[in-house]
Parts: C-alpha cells; structure tokens; sequence
C-alpha cells in the first residue's frame, strides 16, 4: 500500500504549486512539531503481558489547540499516524474551527481483545501521553474502532491522574459525562450536508450511492442516505460487499450488521455479493469510500465508474488515482470537508464542556450545517478559481488559514 505521508506530502506540494505559498511555511507544514511512541503494557486475561506500540503526533497548532482522533488498528504505523495528524490540521482550517492538528493511535486489532484488556489499553495510552493531551494542548477523540466507550475510559484515566473535572481534554465522549448530543451521527451528518450541496451543482436528483464501509461513519451515511430518498446500490465491510443496481434496503442491512457482524451474508433476492476491491468499480452516481487510506489507486481510478467521490474516510484517494480521476472529469469531495463534520461537532462538544452548558441535538445541527456549507462554497469557489481538484481548493483554502496564522505568530 502507498506511504500515507508521502501521499500527503505529495498533495501539500501540489497544492502549493498553485499559490504563492510562502517557502518557510511549506517547509514546516513538512514535519511534525512533537511526535511520542510509547510502550503501553497490559496484562492479559490470560496472564501474559502484552506490549502495545502507542503513538500521538502533534502536527501543527498554529490556529489553536491540536486535534485528532485515535485509532486502534492492526495496520496502524508512525507513517499512517503522521499523515493522519497533518490532514486533521489541513481539516480544521478548512472548516474554520479554532484547532491545529493531531492524531494519535495503537498498533493492536481490538476485536482480538476482551472488554477488560480494551479499557486497560485505553488508560494506559493516557498515561503515556498524559504530559501531551490537555484541554488546551492537544484533544484527542474517536477515529477507527474507538468509540465513545473508549473516550469515557480515556476521560476518567485523565481525571484521575490531574485530579480534578476535566471533560473537556477529550471528545466523542458519551453524553453522560460530557459528550454533545449529535455527535455520534456528526461525521456522517456533515457528508450529507456536503453531498446536498454536490447534488445541486451536478444536477443530480435521486443518486445511486456505493458506500465503501460499514463503520461508524458509513453505516449513518447510508441510513441517512435512504431517509433522503436516494439509492443505496452497494455496501461493504472488512469482510465482503454487496452490490443492488434497484437500491438495497439499508434499515435491514444495518439489523443484519448488528446481529452478524458484518453486511456480508445479507440475503435479499437480487443483490450480488462481491469483493471490496469490485464494488469501487460498479455503476453509480456516488462513491463514498468510508473505511481506510488507499483505496482509489493508479490501478483501479481509472475504472471508477461514479460521476463523483464523496471521501468520508481520511485518504482514501492516492495522488495517482486523484490525477486520472480528475482527467476523467470525476468530481472529488475531499476528506478534509467530507468528513469534517465530525471534529466540527467535537468543536462543539469542547465549546459545551467549557462552558458547562449543553445543547440540544437540533441546536448542534443547527450550527452544523451552515459551517458544511460555508467551507463547501469556499472549496467549491477556489476549485474554480484556480482550475483544479476540490482537493487542492480544499488545499489552497485551508492554507491561506494556516499561513495566516503561522504569520500573526510571528512563526515565519
Ligand atoms: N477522527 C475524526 C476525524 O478524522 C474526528 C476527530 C475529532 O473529532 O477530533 O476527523
């Protein structure tokens, strides 16, 4: 699989290409600020001690505080973790909430792992990093397979150690102990919003949609997807894919999931079951990779058979694959704004645990909306105005906010 870093670093280039960016802040937008690998032991059920690699990388934090989520996943690395942080960064500046960026991660296939040794390995990374994460340092949240379950561990941990309340160091906590209502269905909610406003300057009415995962933030798009009356066609997890020209039903779908583990193995008449790999390159309006980096290539791009990409998950889309996809007139929705609904509602969540004043979730929605809206416009115009992808708009947009900032600091 292509480096994620190097993916990012290739789309900072390119989009630097166009502007006049100023050399010191590409040369800083180059590496991390701060960046901690720590061992985090855990003992297991079974009495052995276990080991974990943990990491948290503090990109950038000219706007504001770092923030990024935390993955626990087999395949997470430094490289992966890297590229993560500086797209949380290039997202909140995007979006325009008052945040640099970061991401944090385990290298560990949670599913492998009981409850006990899951909560063990979520306070021991706090530990690690506790000299990092802070209310006004650095915020962490969920990203893939952590939860807001993982977040409440992770809050008290902190809470422990500093002695005293502190909701505000972490989001996506859940809404007992400080999380925001909406937040759970955020991510998804905000690609909605996007998609909206993509229908409209495309002209579509009623589009079919692939949704490339089931997690999180796939599984609410696709529900939220069929509530709007448009076709779902294709769905997929980790385990296999299925794929309906007439549009599957996703309130069944989603039963099944629960019940299962998984979409693959759902039984309705017409629908065709397949590989992750086959689905990206069916009939479609609509592709909305929603699970890891990497799944749009130089091999595959060329075959993307939808009229636009809508990325809810982070890179899903390498340089090579952005290139022929673009040539073909394949319109691309960025991460950074896709899915950037999610942190918007972190944002919130952070504004309520500060104020010790909570909204309702139509309020939450309420200010949601028009942010997806505001940064769509902005990326849409740029994309105009220079010729290019959303992605390099999305780019030069979110840099002129960066670079603004690094210069009212005096950082260049
Ligand atoms: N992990 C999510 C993302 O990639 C959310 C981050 C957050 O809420 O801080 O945007």
């Amino acid at each position: 699989m292509a480096n994620p870093f190097r993916q990012a670093m290739q789309q900072l280039e390119h989009a630097a290409g166009y502007i006049q960016l100023h050399p010191d802040i590409l040369e800083r937008l180059k590496k991390p600020m701060r960046e901690m690998q720590a061992a985090i032991p855990v003992r297991m059920d079974d009495g052995a001690l276990h080991v974990f690699s943990g990491y948290r990388v503090q990109y950038d934090n000219s706007r504001g505080p770092f923030k990024g989520g935390i993955r626990f996943h087999p395949k997470t690395n430094p490289d992966e973790v890297r590229a993560l942080a500086f797209w949380m960064t290039m997202k909140c500046a995007t979006v325009g909430i008052p945040y640099g960026g970061g991401k944090g991660g385990v290298t560990v296939d949670p599913k492998k792992l009981s409850q006990r040794e899951l909560e063990m390995l979520s306070r021991g990374w706090v530990r690690a990093m506790r000299d990092m994460v802070g209310v006004d340092t650095d915020i962490p949240a969920p990203d893939v397979y952590t939860n807001p379950k993982v977040m409440g561990w992770m809050m008290d941990e902190y809470e422990q150690l500093v002695g005293h309340h502190e909701p505000g160091m972490i989001t996506g906590k859940p809404i007992s102990i400080g999380g925001s209502a909406g937040r759970g269905t955020a991510t998804a909610q905000g690609g909605i919003y996007v998609t909206e406003q993509l229908l409209k300057k495309l002209n579509i009415q009623r589009p079919r949609i692939i949704v490339q995962g089931f997690g999180n933030a796939g599984a609410v798009y696709a529900s939220l997807a069929a509530e709007h009356g448009w076709r779902v066609v294709g769905v997929s997890d980790s385990k296999g894919a299925l794929y309906n020209e007439k549009g599957l039903d996703v309130e069944l779908l989603a039963k099944h999931k629960l019940q299962t583990g998984s979409v693959a193995g759902f039984f309705t008449g017409a629908a065709k079951t397949m590989t992750n790999e086959k689905l990206l390159l069916q009939p479609c309006d609509l592709l909305v990779p929603a699970a890891l980096e990497g799944v749009l290539t130089s091999i595959n791009a060329g075959r993307v058979k939808a009229r636009a990409v809508v990325e809810l998950a982070n890179g899903p889309t390498t340089p090579e694959a952005d290139e022929k996809l673009f040539k073909k007139g394949v319109v691309v929705v960025p991460d950074i704004l896709a899915n950037a609904g999610g942190v918007t509602v972190s944002y919130f969540e952070w504004v309520q645990n500060r104020m010790g004043y909570y909204w309702a979730e139509q309020e939450v929605f309420d200010r949601l909306r028009p942010m997806m809206i505001q940064a769509f416009t902005d990326v849409w115009n740029q994309s105009k105005k220079y010729s290019c992808d959303m992605r390099t708009g999305a780019y030069i947009h979110s840099l002129a906010r960066i670079a603004e900032a690094m210069q009212d600091r005096g950082r260049i």
